[in-house]
């Protein structure tokens, strides 16, 4: 009988994520880091609005909201003046609870995020790595070291959340494919000149990129840019090596300079992202240019697509070949997004006419344009945002009803978040609920919400007196166009949906 359910390796973003959702869900875990106490680096400063849509059902997004700045301007700048202003207030209005990204500094989000399991009772153990383990088929057996000495810990499942050089998917030998980028990024935390400003400010040129954000618990600001060539990619450079090219692209002067650090940025996926009883979730999985800030919110959403299944796999809810479906769903976005962001970014500093023309022309003046057209401006929030990602293929997902699919997003109406917040399946119905639906439905524990039929739900997407079924995450699995009992009985059976209860926690489960 293993120790415990589950063993995330890992405190970063992912593994606290994955933590939080598990204790929500009442499954009780360890989760171990190697490192001394929660990172001190900022990395990762942008929160896509999916992600607070995350934590909008856990109840934590206005918390949240309330650390950060919602990014609503952009201002491109060449040679240090300003050539554009690009206005995102709003821009997902209509189409999320969240209508803006959110910067909101890695750091910070990662003590909130220790804070909030804290309150569940979870305390992290820092200074405790794994240094490997063992698939035995019922259970895995992991050897954890901590101050020199080792520890057995058994677990039913063990999810590697430890990053790029992650041990969990080295000791599963799994391949992790692609490359490295030439340039040297830096990122560095500077107080400048002039009043303070909440907005974004990105400058790009051939070869270099700086982005200014804004860090609310500091006041300061944060400037991520690339090491210009000249000063060689190897050499160790500090910030006033930086200082010259960054002030006059930018246009502003740095009066201090707090924190400065250089990196090096990968796009790799791994081949697998599960291997038996054990997972790889978030950087452990895939890497990928900060172009458009998706990196840590990829992982989040890594782990809140696994958290579910695991939970309601342990308590019997659905069958365990629901997880499955884990690794599809998440490994064909992680492929796309490498693609994407590689695409992104070398459009951004490379030197062919393509290049020279989005940062030239397209960027600074077609884009601002484009965004005044209602149409671009969805699309675009749509896409950055990841409230496009959808699950279509997966073997949850089936049906359409509307333009609404089996594995897309739950739409929002305005009006039909609420009862996500409950981490649990729900139906909704948009129109009369027919009582045959109902008693299926109430058989299998799955509470009913019924919405009239208006407006927002039909702007949104959704049939009128359509069904779904949609899945704790917040995907719909089933959908509708009427409301067909016998379907939803026979999809419930398919994945082994149904009351749940029973007690596997902590035991052996398949
Ligand atoms: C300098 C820098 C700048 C970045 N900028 C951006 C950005 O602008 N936008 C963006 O989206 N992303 C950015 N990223 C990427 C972003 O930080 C990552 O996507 C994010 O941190 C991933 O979170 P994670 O939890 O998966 O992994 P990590 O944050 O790497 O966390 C992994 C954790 O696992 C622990 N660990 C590792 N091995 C073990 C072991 N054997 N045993 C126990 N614990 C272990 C580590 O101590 C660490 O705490 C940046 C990354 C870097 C390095």
């Amino acid at each position: 009988m293993p120790d415990m359910p589950v063993l995330i390796v890992g405190a970063g973003p992912t593994g606290l994520t994955l933590g939080l959702r598990l204790a929500r869900h009442g499954v009780p875990f360890r989760i171990v880091d190697g490192a001394s106490g929660p990172g001190l680096a900022s990395r990762a400063m942008v929160l896509q609005a999916r992600t607070l849509e995350f934590y909008g059902q856990l109840g934590l997004a206005e918390a949240v909201i309330g650390r950060g700045i919602p990014v609503q301007t952009v201002h491109f700048c060449e040679h240090g003046k300003e050539v554009a202003a690009l206005s995102l207030k709003d821009v997902g209005a209509g189409l999320s609870p969240y209508p803006n990204a959110l910067s909101f500094p890695q750091d910070d989000h990662e003590r909130f995020l220790v804070d909030q399991l804290a309150s569940h009772g979870v305390a992290v153990e820092w200074g405790t790595a794994l240094h490997g383990f063992e698939d035995r088929g019922g259970h895995v057996r992991a050897t954890l070291r901590r101050d020199g000495t080792e520890e057995a810990c058994e677990a039913a499942y063990l999810c590697g959340c430890d990053g790029a050089h992650s041990t969990v998917r080295q000791q599963l030998d799994l391949g992790f494919p692609g490359g490295t980028y030439d340039q040297l990024f830096y990122v560095a935390d500077v107080a400048v000149a002039g009043p303070p400003t909440t907005d974004l400010f990105l400058q790009l040129g051939e070869r270099s990129l700086v982005l200014m954000l804004p860090v609310r618990s500091s006041g300061m600001q944060r400037l991520i840019g690339i090491v210009p060539a000249e000063l060689g990619a190897g050499a160790a450079v500090s910030f006033e090596d930086v200082r010259p090219s960054a002030e006059s692209l930018l246009g502003v002067r740095v009066e201090r300079a707090n924190w400065f650090s250089t990196y090096r940025v990968h796009h790799r996926v791994a081949s697998r992202f599960r291997v038996g009883r054990a997972f790889i979730v978030g950087d452990a999985g895939h890497l990928h240019s900060p172009a458009g800030g998706q990196g840590m919110n990829t992982g989040i959403g890594d782990a809140v697509n696994l958290s579910w299944k695991l939970a309601h796999v342990l308590e019997g809810r659905v069958g365990p070949g629901v997880l499955d479906t884990y690794e599809p769903e998440r490994i064909a976005f992680a492929r796309k997004l490498v693609q994407t962001t590689d695409r992104a970014f070398q459009g951004m500093v490379g030197q062919g006419w393509s290049s020279q023309f989005l940062r030239r022309w397209f960027l600074p003046h077609l884009l601002p344009a484009l965004t005044g057209v209602a149409a671009v401006r969805r699309a675009m929030f749509r896409t950055v945002s990841q409230t496009r990602i959808s699950y279509r293929g997966s073997a949850l997902s089936a049906g359409q009803a509307g333009e609404v699919r089996g594995g897309d997003r739950l739409p929002w109406t305005g009006a039909n978040y609420a009862g996500l917040a409950g981490l649990d399946w729900c139906l909704q119905v948009y129109g009369g609920v027919d009582p045959d639906l109902a008693r299926v439905a109430a058989g299998l524990g799955v509470a009913v919400d019924g919405f009239d039929w208006n407006g927002a739900a039909e702007q949104a997407g959704f049939g009128r007196d359509a069904a779904y079924l949609v899945r704790p995450d917040g995907h719909v699995a089933l959908a509708m166009p009427q409301q067909d009992a016998a379907a939803l009985g026979a999809f419930a059976a398919r994945i082994g949906l149904n009351k749940g209860g029973v007690a596997c926690r902590g035991g052996l489960v398949e």
